[in-house]
């Protein structure tokens, strides 16, 4: 980092407290943002705009979808430099049973807990953090420095896909998910799908009259855990973890004394970029082969779950750990954790995907470490919220450039 930068940087990362990273995440965990909430993200969305607002940053609202805005928030380069969009979800998944009070976050031995404290309202406060720091210092860069916080990404990542289509765009991207400080250049696709088995309904006590959709379902299962599971694990990724599939829900049938008629499976996959995602529906369809092949009366149909998926596909994330972008995230963990950086692949889905693939913005997932997203206890570790947030910082002046 040239001096210019260093003096920045140290004037951006002096203005922001602690404790004041830790009072937004607060306060954004206090504001449920799930499904379950009428208005969604939008008072989430209200919240984060009036507060960077106020801090002098230009900032935004644009409705994705009705009542649900995403928050555009900029910090203007002199028009140089590359530009650099950091990218977080406003939505949560809802609380469920959760064993502690979801919306009452408390900070307890360096642990902020809340629903959505670490997946992900901890990075997303990070990010917009690493603004106020730049605007506080009048620190001046060259590129656009832009927050995208979007709505929808544990539904269809609906504001997301709106960034893809309506911008803005930027050179590259960090999604904020959390990775416990570890840089994931990628991951692997998803498709949710779902298996629709056709029988023929008769009484149940004259069974053989007619064809039963649930014991079709069993022989898929079967084919399944015995034959295409094992041969998905051994198809290692250059990039990723493994291919998987996961049978995740299983409906069918009407009463015990009716031959079931009908009975559907709903299925996660998850590919590796060396797949394509036609291979994911023939390997399925072959398997359907195979089993009509034993009964001729074995009748089933593969559709997407129309549940996760707007329009763009789930596709895997792949940027080269050689990326500009990933050296600057290396450099800058070194100076602010004084650990060597950990470069590995995420386990889930994220929003990086459709930026990197569909917008051409190469995105790398990094994001503080807890544990619990979606869980019972949800808690993001406090050290790293800092800490993120000076990461952030350092690799936005590194990119970005600092302006004289
Ligand atoms: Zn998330």
């Amino acid at each position: 980092m040239s001096v210019k930068s260093l003096n920045q940087f140290e004037k951006a990362r002096r203005s922001v407290k602690r404790a004041e990273i830790e009072k937004l995440v607060k306060d954004l965990v206090k504001i449920p943002s799930h499904r379950e909430v009428p208005t969604m993200e939008l008072e989430v969305a209200h919240f984060l705009h009036e507060f960077l607002q106020g801090e002098g940053i230009e900032s935004k609202l644009r409705t994705v979808v009705k009542n649900r805005p995403n928050v555009i928030a900029v910090i203007k380069g002199s028009g140089d430099g590359k530009s650099l969009l950091l990218n977080g979800h406003t939505d949560t998944v809802p609380p469920y049973d959760m064993d502690i009070p979801p919306f009452t976050p408390k900070v307890d031995g360096g642990r902020l807990y809340g629903r959505g404290s670490l997946d992900m309202k901890g990075g997303l406060g990070a990010m917009a953090m690493t603004l106020v720091g730049f605007r506080r210092a009048k620190a001046k860069l060259e590129g656009d420095l832009y927050l995208a916080a979007v709505v929808g990404e544990e539904l269809k990542s609906d504001g997301t896909e709106d960034i893809v289509v309506h911008g803005p765009r930027a050179d590259m991207a960090i999604v904020g998910e959390p990775t416990g400080l570890e840089i994931q250049p990628s991951h692997r696709g998803l498709e949710w799908l779902d298996v629709h088995f056709y029988g023929k309904a008769a009484h149940g006590g004259q069974a053989d009259k007619g064809v039963n959709a649930i014991t079709m379902a069993a022989k898929f299962v079967r084919a399944v855990e015995e034959d295409l599971k094992p041969r998905l694990a051994l198809r290692k990724s250059k990039y990723t973890l493994s291919a998987t599939i996961n049978l995740g829900v299983i409906t069918g049938g009407q009463q015990p004394s009716s031959v079931a008629d009908h009975c559907m499976i709903k299925l996660d996959r998850r590919w590796i970029p060396e797949e394509k995602v036609q291979q994911v529906f023939e390997e399925i369809y072959d398997i359907f082969d195979k089993l009509k092949r034993e009964d001729p009366r074995f009748k089933a149909k593969l559709t997407r779950d129309p549940a996760n998926m707007l329009t763009m596909t789930h596709v895997p994330n792949v940027v080269s750990t050689s990326h500009p972008l990933v050296k600057s995230l290396e450099r800058s963990v070194r100076s602010v954790t004084g650990k060597p950086p950990k470069v590995t692949s995420f386990w889930g889905w994220t929003d990086a995907a459709l930026l990197t693939h569909f917008a051409k913005m190469p995105t790398v997932v990094f994001g503080p470490g807890g544990a619990g997203a979606h869980a019972r206890i949800e808690y993001v570790l406090t050290e790293d919220l800092v800490k993120c947030t000076h990461v952030y910082s350092q690799v936005a002046l590194d990119i970005c450039g600092a302006s004289s």
